[in-house]
């Protein structure tokens, strides 16, 4: 049945529901048919044979009468023989006492009954006739010669001569085809013959033989009609319980039916205490499974249903979710709004210093800030990995910016509230819709154009898209496709820049720089291409580069230099964090046989987004190969105070900025002046960047800072022996 189904399953609704009824009526019909072949030639065997066993039994039984009435006859031939010799009746009246007693008496028509005093059966008689064939008693031949008569069947079979001779040699049966009495059908007569000597007769005790088999008939009539009987009762017994037999079976079919229309049904476990039992129990097993799975895959696929449409994280709906939303809001007549984009900026060190929990946490959090703002017809959601936007409707123009501050604000602050420590950077970038033909990709299109150009600036002001972004990002995607054959092909190469002991007018360090004068591109900027080094997930392997390439200049620095110059590496933060980060430092240090206290590390602020302890981990580290750190950029983030009391660094670089501003700004020359202060009390060495002319040299003079790195003494440039083919030196600072 199980094959059946499988079979049909794939057969169309109605001619499967017809085929399992046709199925279930042939099964039980097939079952039945059997049966009643094996009961109906069972009893038909039964009941021929023991017709053809009675009917033997009661031939031998009729044979004996015959022989039993013959011997009787003879007996009362003797006895009236013995009178008409004791002369105490007539020879006439002892034969005419013997006829009527076997025969019954003489009628008025020369006749004789058939019956005498013995019984013969209905149809049987006695016959005496003499030697030479004429009858001396027949019911109706008396008189008359018979020996020619021969069989009915049989013209050559004289009946009467074969008698005679038996009856003379002693006795015995004889076997003929003879008319009925009164009738004209022929039937086989047997008789039995024997010789009474007295008078000399021969006597013959006759019957048919199917007087005698009559019985057997009567029992083959009697069997036939129990068959019947029997057949009908069995049969309709027999079927209710092939039914019932067959019921289990038929239901799991039927069963099977419902399942592949998606119905699962158990079966009744009845009273069944068999095989059946296992059948149901295992059925009704697998249908519980079977249904278990369903409701499982049901589950399963609602949620993925769920996932195409919303972050699992933060609760939000993703991407696809909000392009459904606002296409709609588009397309129901709505022609004002803004689509604004928020990107966290540092996300990926987080998760890759505090681990994803963490990262989890701050979206999360995100995530649950913002859905308050899901209403009157704004919508929030989180478009990207480190990315949410949100359109929105039901704002004026000129409230939009102070909306969007305060939403940063606050998301900032409830970050920290709930246990996030580190102030977050949160880029916003924004792009109107005033009822053009637009669609919501077209509007995610321009929101992600503006938020480029924020990030690529780090501008964390409000950036509103305009047209003129859209070349610039096209000329920057095209950047993107360069950037790995840059790195494969060393189109990127170190420059160095001097750091200068003004006191001693010494180069005591260089600055390694990566410049990449691209054969497609031309000269491209740092700040341009290494974000996307980040984003492109190169930077391991431009890291690795570069510091193989500046540690395989060393000894040309050293020359051109001074045999005491110390070479400084920009690492980007991701880097510095990585696992094995100082194995591959102190790799390249004994590849190259560098003294390991020449080489310093500069890395960005940045970096302390993450958690000091894991930071003071790898200084130590490096410290024990005796490489040294430097805290680049130092003065352009928010807590650089607070850091310094928690790690320590061997150097700290002050950002080009802020010495841009000593001159004009006594606050900013006063946080120098500290910052110089500080410096050589905790006793880390300190550099000042990017300066440019000598009033900065002579205002830095009054401090405690000595080595300077800028334009005033020396721009980045190449080591001779570095030049890539037919680029000119010095050009791209
Ligand atoms: P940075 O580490 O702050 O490097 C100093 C930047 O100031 C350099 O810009 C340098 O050319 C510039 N500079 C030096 N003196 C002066 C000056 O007197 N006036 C002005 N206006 N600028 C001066 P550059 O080479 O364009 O590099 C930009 C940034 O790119 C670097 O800032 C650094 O963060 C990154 N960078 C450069 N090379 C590498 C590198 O190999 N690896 C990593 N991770 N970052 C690098
Ligand atoms: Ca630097
Ligand atoms: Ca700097």
């Amino acid at each position: 049945m199980v094959i059946i189904y499988i079979k049909i399953n794939y057969l169309d609704e109605e001619r499967r529901l017809k085929l399992v009824s046709e199925y279930r009526k042939s099964f039980n019909r097939k079952l039945i048919s059997i049966f009643l072949f094996i009961l109906i030639t069972a009893t038909s065997l039964i009941g021929i044979s023991s017709y053809q066993i009675t009917k033997k039994a009661l031939a031998e039984k009729g044979k004996v009468v015959l022989k039993n009435s013959v011997v009787q006859a003879l007996a009362l031939i003797r006895s009236e023989y013995n009178k008409v010799q004791a002369g105490s009746i007539s020879q006439a009246e002892a034969q005419e006492t013997i006829k009527t007693f076997l025969a019954g008496p003489m009628k008025a028509d020369g006749t004789r009954d058939l019956h005498g005093n013995i019984d013969l059966s209905e149809h049987g008689y006695f016959i005496i006739y003499d030697k030479k064939g004429f009858e001396v008693l027949h019911p109706t031949l008396e008189g008359q010669n018979v020996l020619d008569v021969t069989d009915l069947n049989d013209a050559e079979h004289y009946i009467v001569k074969e008698q005679i001779e038996t009856a003379l040699s002693g006795g015995g049966y004889t076997y003929y085809a003879w008319r009925l009495p009164h009738s004209n059908k022929i039937g086989k007569k047997i008789s039995y013959v024997a010789y009474s000597p007295d008078w000399e007769w021969i006597v013959a005790a006759t019957a048919y033989e199917l007087d005698f088999v009559n019985e057997a008939t009567e029992i083959l009539y009697t069997i036939g009609l129990v068959t019947t009987i029997l057949i009908f009762f069995t049969g309709y017994i027999g079927t209710k319980y092939i039914k019932s037999a067959t019921k289990p079976v038929l239901d799991i079919a039927s069963g099977m039916k419902n399942v592949t229309e998606g119905r699962y049904q158990s079966i009744p476990a009845g009273n069944y205490n068999d095989e059946t039992k296992v059948l149901i129990d295992g059925y009704n097993t697998m249908i519980e499974s079977l249904e278990k799975a369903e409701r499982k895959i049901t589950i399963k696929n609602d949620r993925l249903t769920y996932l195409a449409y919303n972050d699992e994280l933060t609760l939000l709906p993703n991407r696809n979710g909000m392009k459904e939303y606002v296409d709609q809001r588009l397309s129901n007549g709505c022609n004002f709004g803004y689509l604004a984009q928020l990107d966290i900026m540092g996300l990926k060190l987080i998760n890759l210093t505090l681990g994803y929990e963490q990262g989890d946490k701050v979206l999360g959090l995100l995530g649950k800030y913002l859905r308050q703002y899901k209403k009157d017809n704004n919508y929030p959601a989180r478009t990207g990995s480190n990315e949410f936007s949100i359109w929105i409707e039901a704002v004026e123009q000129q409230r939009i910016y102070p909306l969007l501050k305060e939403i940063r604000e606050k998301s900032q602050q409830y970050v920290i509230e709930n246990g996030y420590n580190q102030m977050l950077d949160i880029y916003l970038a924004l792009t109107m819709y005033d009822g053009q033909n637009k669609s919501f990709e077209t509007l995610y299109e321009e929101t992600t154009t503006a938020m480029r150009t924020a990030r690529e600036k780090r501008d964390l002001s409000i950036t509103l898209f305009e047209e003129s972004m859209k070349e610039r990002v096209e000329n920057e995607l095209a950047m993107r496709r360069h950037l790995d054959k840059a790195i494969s092909e060393k189109e990127i190469i170190p420059y160095y820049q001097a750091q200068v002991d003004f006191t001693t007018e010494k180069v005591v360090g260089v600055e390694a720089l990566a410049r990449w004068i691209s054969s497609e591109l031309g000269f491209v900027p740092p700040n341009v291409f290494i974000p996307y080094i980040n984003q492109l997930n190169l930077i391991t392997e431009f890291t690795e580069y570069m510091i193989d390439k500046v540690l395989s200049n060393y000894q040309d620095l050293v020359m051109k230099y001074d045999s005491d110059l110390t070479i400084s590496i920009n690492i980007s933060p991701l880097c510095f964090m990585e696992k094995d980060f100082t194995g591959k430092v102190e790799r390249a240090i004994n590849k190259h046989h560098i003294p390991p206290h020449k080489l310093i590390l500069e890395i960005t602020e940045d970096v302390f987004i993450a958690d000091y302890k894991e930071i003071n981990r790898i200084i130590t580290k490096l410290r024990e190969l005796f490489v040294k750190v430097s805290i680049d950029d130092f003065g352009t983030g928010y807590s650089s105070l607070n850091y310094l009391m928690n790690i320590q660094p061997d150097e700290i670089k002050i950002d080009k900025s802020f010495v841009g501003q000593i001159l004009d700004d006594e606050k900013a020359f006063y946080m120098f002046d500290t910052l110089c202060n500080i410096a050589e009390n905790f006793g880390y060495s300190i550099v000042a960047e990017g300066v440019e002319n000598k009033k900065q040299l002579e205002k830095i003079s009054t401090t405690s800072l000595k080595i300077i790195q800028g334009y005033l003494f020396s721009k980045p440039e190449p080591l001779i022996t570095e030049m890539p083919a037919g680029k000119n030196s010095g050009s791209c600072s």
